[in-house]
């Protein structure tokens, strides 16, 4: 057999507000398509969403994943052995090799006729709510933020400034749905344990990554003092971070985008859990074809924030969706995404 035919297409998708979060942000973003064809003409897609932050742009994608296209598998099937050759061929370039692994688990899934989550072996209906994040903003682009997403009963809440309290108390104001807090590594341990009993007062749930990726030490000295579960994102790329970030924190946020492939994402998971963690599924700004491939395994999941798509003006995709704050799973084989 011909190995699989890859095609990759750089998407441009515009926020309906600017997403800015404490190292900055935009209203458009670039994401690449990839798609795997078949010989019989069978397609599975995939979607890079590249960040600077990790060392990705689409340009990087693009020129990673003609690299990548050297060493192409013949069956959708062989998913372990093709993972295992991209990674080793050119390392880093997480993005692209995840949507090479979800158009791979999409392509394979299509061929077996079936949803990915039932491969997989998972009950869509056990995936726990998703959140809905308010990036940073004026304190009435915030209050309009707010109650533009009455759908959603979890708010996540982009703090990281020197204006956190005014924006947490804007928000309390506004609503008194859940509300969690990412200050994305924007905060100094002495500022985080000072937010403690404010994050407290106002009702908090969650605090994501507080500190600069490499401050692990910094993160057990707040989880010490936290009442509440201290989650790892920006600390926590692939599963060889998860055994050192054990006692340190309470729970990891796993990202495609971070991670590079859907096994990896499994296998964080299965790590994770080994290790007493609470395991949380995050998103970069995408579409939703990479948000469906996250969300095929959010019934594996204790938190889900995978509204990267609901943040766009127009969504090229239809695939997994979220109602109430439930995320529902589509019913076609493979990831179940089809062109709007
Ligand atoms: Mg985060």
């Amino acid at each position: 057999m011909p190995p699989l035919r890859l095609h990759s297409e750089i998407l441009t998708l515009a926020t309906r507000h600017p997403f800015i979060i404490a190292r900055g942000g935009s209203s458009q973003y670039r994401t690449v398509m990839v798609t795997l064809r078949d010989a019989d003409g069978l397609e599975g897609w995939g979607e890079a969403a590249p960040s600077r932050f990790y060392g990705e742009t689409a340009e990087s994608v693009v020129a990673a994943l003609a690299v990548y296209g050297q060493a192409m598998p013949e069956s959708p099937f062989e998913l372990e052995d093709a993972e295992r050759v991209w990674e080793t061929t050119m390392r880093g370039n997480p993005s692209a090799r995840a949507a090479l692994s979800a158009a791979m688990h999409d392509l394979a899934a299509k061929r077996l006729g079936v949803p990915l989550y039932r491969l997989w072996g998972l009950d869509p209906a056990r995936a726990p709510r998703s959140t809905f994040t308010i990036g940073l903003d004026t304190p009435e682009r915030v209050r309009a933020k707010v109650a533009e997403a009455p759908e959603y009963p979890i708010l996540k809440i982009k703090l990281g400034t020197d204006r956190d309290i005014e924006i947490l108390r804007t928000i309390r104001n506004e609503t008194d749905r859940e509300l969690r807090v990412d200050a994305n590594c924007g905060w100094t341990v002495k500022h985080a344990i000072a937010m403690l009993p404010v994050l407290e007062e106002f009702g908090v749930t969650v605090l994501e990554q507080p500190l600069v990726p490499q401050d692990l030490d910094g993160l057990a000295e707040i989880r010490r003092r936290a009442t509440i579960p201290l989650i790892a994102d920006e600390s926590c790329l692939t599963s060889h971070d998860i055994p050192r970030l054990a006692g340190r924190v309470d729970g990891i946020n796993i990202k495609l985008a971070k991670c590079g492939s859907l096994r990896e994402a499994l296998r964080m998971i299965a790590i994770a859990r080994a290790h007493h963690l609470t395991v949380m599924v995050g998103c970069m700004i995408e579409s939703s074809l990479a948000i469906t491939a996250a969300a095929h395994f959010t019934p594996l999941v204790d938190i889900v924030d995978l509204d990267g798509a609901a943040l766009l003006a127009q969504d090229p995709f239809v695939g997994a969706t979220i109602h109430a704050g439930q995320v529902r799973l589509p019913s076609g084989p493979g990831l179940g995404v089809t062109r709007r």
